[in-house]
């Protein structure tokens, strides 16, 4: 689910939407065609979304500069991962682990994964490091760019 904030052309307000609705309806009575609006920070977590609505009703109010966009995400879901396979040494078996972190939340692993996977070994190239893995035996392809634990 994708989330983002829009600021309500009659009272001036911001309100968090979902990305995926069509409309939605201010608390000044305003229905909104999201269609229409521009959809400010864009972000995936309800947390930020609400931060990013009190930061901006902040600055309309004067309170500050605009916020802006936040650069990167954190890298939570990477960071963990790093820190349960720092004790595996072995290049190989720290792959091995990368991977079964990754399949644990779900079956199939997508590029995004495969990029995660690079982040947390230090490579550069996801699809290289795909390339690599298979070639290892540590996951096979089931389709397109979607690979599965072997
Ligand atoms: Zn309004």
């Amino acid at each position: 689910m994708k989330y983002g904030v829009i600021v309500c052309p009659k009272c001036g307000r911001a309100r968090g939407v979902e990305s995926s609705r069509k409309t939605t309806t201010c608390q000044c009575g305003r229905q909104i065609k999201l269609a229409r609006m521009k959809l400010r920070f864009v972000t995936d977590s309800p947390h930020e979304l609400a931060q990013m609505v009190a930061e901006v009703n902040a600055s309309l109010k004067g309170a500050g500069p605009m916020p802006r966009a936040r650069k990167k995400r954190k890298r939570v879901v990477e960071d963990a991962i790093s820190e349960r396979i720092s004790s595996i040494k072995d290049p190989l078996e720290r792959m091995r682990a990368v991977v079964a972190e990754l399949v644990a939340s779900k079956k199939e692993l997508g590029h995004e994964d495969m990029e995660k996977a690079a982040t947390v070994l230090g490579k550069k190239d996801p699809d290289a490091l795909a390339a690599r893995l298979l070639e290892l035996g540590i996951i096979y392809e089931v389709g397109p760019g979607k690979f599965r634990q072997a």
